[in-house]
């Protein structure tokens, strides 16, 4: 969906047109739209009290505030079962459909997307649209991002390799779904949030999946995680005016960095590190994004 258009009317119960996005096809066909470059999080950046982003992360820098750490015990990731077929596996396999159509080409990406179940963590009002290509509100003014954009920053993170990810991190928790999908695709994830009742809320959306691979911190994750080590993988889910350096410097060699940078006209970049001092800059499209903040909340 584009900046600035609202998003298309729904009724209640949806239609399968609606979720797998084929109205929109119909409707585009009459009225042309913008590409679909809008990614993530329109409507929390609307009502969000806090306006100004962080040009500078450095000046922001203070010690990273990690006291809660979750380690989610080990299994396979079983929805808890509901009667509602919007969230039934039809449904979810409908979304990937659907971001097949929207281009993203990864086989393993789209595997990982089927095996998440969105809707867990969506709050029960709004479980009904968890697999319709919008952002929805989590509360404190943040969304859960758009299917579209979660998995395509993972696809652009995987660059097509055979195997899983070794180590990757993710900024900006939210809900704990992208998170859930990166552990899909990768060896060891670790998710950083700055607000913590959305850290709390994250690790109870998580708790019943049991995924083993995932670990919660709470903080500024502008700081990234110096403790842990490289990571091959970086994820922001939240804007800021640039990368900052704390998280460049982390990335492993052959590293990759995926990033929505600006305020209100963003764009993805995806950033290499192919030497010690050497970073490279791609800027793939349009999107987005909450504003990264520093510090932490609550
Ligand atoms: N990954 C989420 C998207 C969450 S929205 C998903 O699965 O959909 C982006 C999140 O980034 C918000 O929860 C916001 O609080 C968080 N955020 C913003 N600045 C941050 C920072 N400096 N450190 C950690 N989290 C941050």
């Amino acid at each position: 969906m584009s900046q600035g258009q609202e998003p298309p009317k729904k009724r209640f119960p949806l239609t399968l047109d609606l979720v797998t996005g084929t109205a929109d096809r119909k409707r585009s066909s009459a009225a042309p739209r913008l590409n679909s470059l809008q990614t993530a999080t329109r409507n929390a950046a609307k009502h969000a009290p806090e306006s100004k982003v962080v040009a500078s992360p450095t000046a922001s820098a203070r010690p990273l505030n990690t006291p809660a750490v979750t380690k989610l015990a080990p299994t396979v990731i079983q929805p808890r079962s509901t009667n509602s077929p919007l969230v039934s596996d039809a449904v979810r396999k409908a979304m990937i459909q659907r971001l097949a159509q929207q281009g993203i080409k990864d086989a393993k990406v789209l595997a990982a997307m089927e095996a998440v179940p969105r809707h867990m963590f969506i709050e029960p009002g709004l479980a009904s649209q968890a697999y319709i290509d919008a952002s929805l509100p989590i509360g404190y003014h943040q969304t859960i991002s758009q299917p579209y954009i979660v998995a395509r920053m993972i696809e652009v993170l995987r660059d097509g390799i055979e195997g899983k990810m070794s180590r990757v991190l993710e900024i900006g928790t939210g809900c704990g779904y992208q998170a859930a999908v990166l552990a899909q695709v990768a060896e060891q994830v670790y998710s950083i949030e700055r607000i913590r009742p959305l850290h709390e809320q994250a690790r109870n959306n998580l708790r019943s999946l049991l995924i083993p691979n995932l670990r919660l911190h709470y903080g500024d994750g502008m700081l990234g995680l110096p403790q842990v080590g490289s990571f091959d993988g970086i994820i922001l889910a939240a804007a800021g005016m640039e990368v900052p350096q704390a998280l460049l410097d982390q990335m492993a060699i052959g590293g990759r960095l995926a990033a929505p940078v600006g305020t209100k006209n963003q764009e993805l970049r995806l950033i290499r590190r192919v030497r010690r001092n050497e970073w490279t800059t791609e800027t793939l499209e349009r999107c987005h994004f909450v504003p990264l903040r520093p510090g932490t909340f609550g």
